[in-house]
């Protein structure tokens, strides 16, 4: 079946990735819609993520260090590319060969970048980072107001900010940040503006006014995560996981199964213990111990709860209720029954630690 008999394997849905690029693409039509492609592509790999994507239509990416940006501009040849961290020291002329564009995000990056620019005589765009609430990267809103209206020493090709709680609509910060990067966008208006993460990409807009401005940069919505929780999700599924099954064994009821001892079995159990665990990016705050159920796989139609804790390598699920079960199956840990924020909120995180921490063990297959 496998060449190396991985204890998992991943599947990447490339026609879902590209098919939730056009669904957010279209909220908000008079937009450009990017493609973040940061952190392996949120764990889903960033030759084949670019590669879709830009076959979709996606003609800017953003990603975070420069050696992703290498990655992605192999990837994509002719598309316009940030790198959102901004401007590691002595980095230009690394960026300028890659062709890809920092976004600057203090005083002294912007700095470095108008001294290379002069000195290498070549026009090499960049964007200005404004931080409108987030207070991470950015120039707060004295520093822009004192520095953009004079000029920088170089052509700004994009004006970013970045959204602190749109992923829960009920916060006031998501339209105080639009009307202040709004405000700030003012100072260079002929300069393209971007703000919306994915959860301000599916909001749209506020109370005050649209948050599509020039260009939107969703990412973990790409791969299939909603991150507006209690919201129904236009997307689909992107990644799909199933583990091998290593052994099937019977547990009489009261023994206690895994390190520490932390969950009795309440009845004679049939366990099936699956090839992947913590190692493999399943957090182990997705296991189960007495009165606090974890995380579940699937057998076909059929739950197979999560017993006990997660180990490096290993993982027990109750199959009791799934009695055809046997060695060298496959359970679904992530799929049609167990979505990417499932699978997180049984974890107590976010879809965004779920997917940049699938494992480098996993035999990972591409499909369109
Ligand atoms: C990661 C990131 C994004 C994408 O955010 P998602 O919530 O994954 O859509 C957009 N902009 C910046 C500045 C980021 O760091």
């Amino acid at each position: 079946m496998t060449s190396d008999f991985a204890g998992g394997r991943l599947t990447i849905d490339l026609g879902a990735l590209k098919d939730n690029w056009r669904t957010l693409a279209a909220i908000s039509p008079d937009s450009e819609c990017a493609a973040v492609v940061k952190a392996n592509a949120y764990g889903v790999g960033t030759a084949e993520a670019t590669r879709a994507l830009a076959a979709a239509g996606a003609k800017t990416f953003f990603v975070a260090h420069p050696a992703e940006a290498r990655a992605a501009r192999e990837a994509a040849p002719d598309a316009v590319i940030y790198v959102l961290n901004g401007l590691p020291p002595g980095a230009c002329d690394l960026l300028a060969s890659l062709r890809v564009r920092p976004v600057l995000g203090s005083r002294e990056e912007i700095e470095e970048w108008a001294a290379f620019v002069r000195a290498s005589g070549a026009d090499e765009a960049a964007a200005i980072h404004l931080d409108t609430g987030m207070v991470r990267l950015g120039l707060d809103p004295d520093e822009a107001r004192a520095m953009l209206p004079g000029g920088l020493g170089f052509r700004p090709a994009l004006l970013v900010s970045h959204l602190s709680c749109a992923d829960e609509p009920e916060r006031p910060e998501t339209e105080a940040q639009r009307a202040l990067f709004a405000d700030l966008r003012s100072l260079l208006p002929d300069t393209p503006a971007s703000l919306s993460n994915s959860a301000g990409t599916l909001l749209a807009k506020t109370s005050g006014g649209d948050l599509g401005f020039d260009l939107r940069r969703p990412g973990v919505s790409l791969y299939g995560s909603m991150p507006i929780e209690g919201r129904a999700s236009p997307l689909k599924p992107v990644v799909g996981l199933q583990a091998r099954v290593t052994q099937v064994r019977d547990a009489d009821q009261g023994a206690v199964v895994g390190y520490g001892g932390a969950e009795r079995l309440t009845r004679p159990s049939r366990l099936a213990i699956l090839s992947l665990g913590y190692a493999d990016g399943i957090l182990r705050a997705g296991g189960s111990e007495d009165g606090q159920p974890g995380a579940v796989a699937y057998a076909g139609d059929v739950s197979c709860p999560f017993v006990g804790r997660i180990s490096m390598d290993l993982i027990a699920v109750d199959v009791t209720d799934a009695p055809s079960v046997k060695r060298g199956d496959w359970l679904e840990v992530l799929g049609a029954n167990v979505g990417v924020d499932d699978l997180a909120r049984a974890c107590g995180t976010i879809g965004y630690e779920v997917l940049t921490s699938l494992g480098r063990r996993f035999e990972r297959a591409f499909v369109d």
